[in-house]
């Protein structure tokens, strides 16, 4: 017989299920925050009263268009476009551009949704926004990409500035694709603004922001290694895909010291003992960002184990860092990662965790960073190419480094102050709760808007 808690929890997501059918990723975010949630706003009457949490997951308006454009060989080709602008109530809406044959409504709600409560906790003043793209960039020229891009800017344009709405790169989307977007907005407004983040370093684009969110998940996980007195000198780390967050991810745990034995991409993964060091992480971005190969090549180039379509979490780590995509570790893969030693699980990704496998971390009590804190790096960095752009200044890399690293260390403040139970730290509850107080009080200072 569930508690009264869960019961509300049942009704809350009975409604949210019924309103937004067959968005599962949508209702699995929902889920994980109202858990927190409920019992927070049931003690916080004015939230309740004002129906923020319903509020809070009902988008602010939901854009879909149609993206046509011309492949090579002159063929009319067709995907959807969307841009989803989920809460403005602290500032504009920001949130990345996903590229992926994945891509659906109720992924991006998931993740704009999540983006809300994650860009609060940076203390920035961002709202929250997601959108993309069924269009794969995998196999398609550059020409085809330009094309698409252009296409797809030529309808989003007219839904976003500087002061509206500022997406950025995710999935599919790194510089070559902010490039190509960048310079069709530029075109069709003319006028040359800071409407994207992850821009080139001479058009605007901050340094450290390609690296922002592998470091930044390393650095929360660094944190969290603190309150056991532990670092990441000696440590062995698993890192899951191979782009631009599992890539910066394997740096930066170079850089502290441990050593990362797996990298994967959606075919499979590479397991090397003998760590994946900065002069094969080089040929690893070569591979990746330039050649666009597949990881299995790492395996023939390096004599490491390839193990075709499975995913790395077998594997005897200390750390985990999962930094593809949602979904990538379920309940026995995260009994097997506790099984064999692992105490600690850095986000990267968005909620790459299932259900079932972040109850398993939180049952076990082990360190576990939640994406929407431990991701916050790279839309904080954003936050800060804003900034520059607006004063038409840059930073150094230092100057740049060091703030997401102040930025990172406040966010596990905040998590802990709003997570700490007795000895255990349950940093999902304190992301959640962090994140909504300020979004919900700006709410309610705005009215029923
Ligand atoms: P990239 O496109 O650079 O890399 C994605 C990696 O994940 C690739 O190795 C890709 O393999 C793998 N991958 C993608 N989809 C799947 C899948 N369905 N199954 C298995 N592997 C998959 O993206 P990013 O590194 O930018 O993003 C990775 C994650 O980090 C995402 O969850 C994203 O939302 C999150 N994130 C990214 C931020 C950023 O600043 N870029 C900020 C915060 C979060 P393959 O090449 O085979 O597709």
């Amino acid at each position: 017989m569930p508690n009264v808690m869960e019961q509300k929890v049942q009704g809350f997501m009975a409604r949210v299920i019924a309103k937004n059918p067959g968005e599962v990723e949508f209702h699995q975010a929902v889920h994980e925050v109202v858990e927190s949630l409920i019992p927070f706003v049931e003690e916080n009457p004015q939230y309740k009263e004002a129906k923020i949490l319903e509020r809070m997951i009902e988008p602010e308006r939901v854009i879909l268009f149609r993206v046509p454009w011309i492949n090579d060989k002159g063929g009319v080709e067709l995907n959807k476009g969307y841009r989803i602008e989920m809460n403005s109530a602290i500032g504009p809406y920001k949130g990345g551009l996903r590229f992926h044959p994945t891509v659906n409504l109720g992924i991006l709600k998931f993740l704009a949704f999540e983006q809300v409560l994650k860009n609060s906790l940076t203390t920035l003043p961002m709202g929250g926004g997601k959108g993309g793209s069924d269009f794969d960039p995998k196999g398609k020229s550059d020409n085809e990409v330009m094309r698409f891009c252009q296409s797809f800017m030529t309808e989003l344009q007219r839904h976003i500035g500087p002061n509206t709405d500022v997406p950025a790169g995710d999935i599919g989307v790194g510089g070559r694709e902010i490039g190509y977007m960048f310079g069709q907005y530029k075109r069709l407004r003319n006028e040359f603004v800071g409407v994207l983040t992850g821009k080139g370093l001479d058009w605007g684009g901050s340094l450290i922001r390609p690296e922002a969110t592998g470091y930044g998940t390393v650095y929360f996980a660094k944190e969290m290694l603190a309150t056991r007195k532990q670092t990441f000198e000696g440590k062995i780390v698993s890192v899951s895909g191979s782009g631009n967050v599992a890539q910066f991810a394997t740096e930066k745990v170079n850089d502290l010291g441990g050593k990362v034995v797996t990298l994967s991409d959606s075919q499979g993964f590479i397991y090397d003992p003998d760590g994946i060091d900065a002069e094969k992480l080089a040929w690893v971005m070569e591979l990746k960002n330039v050649k666009r190969g597949r990881i299995k090549e790492y395996a023939d180039k390096f004599g490491a184990q390839y193990f075709e379509g499975e995913r790395p979490w077998g594997i005897k780590v200390d750390v985990a860092l999962p930094c593809a995509t949602q979904n990538e570790i379920n309940e026995e893969e995260a009994q097997l990662l506790i099984d064999n030693g692992c105490y600690c699980v850095s986000e990267g990704a968005n909620m790459p965790s299932t259900a079932e496998a972040a109850k398993i971390y939180i049952d076990s009590k082990i360190l576990y960073g939640p994406g929407k804190a431990a991701n916050a790096g790279g839309v904080a960095v954003s936050g800060l190419e804003m900034s520059q752009n607006s004063m038409r200044l840059s930073w150094s890399r230092e100057e740049v480094d060091t703030k997401l690293h102040s930025i990172m260390v406040n966010i596990h403040e905040n998590c802990v102050k709003w997570g700490k139970d007795d000895d255990f730290i349950n940093y999902v509850d304190g992301a959640n709760i962090a994140g909504f107080v300020k979004v919900a009080d700006a709410m309610l200072a705005q009215g029923v808007v």
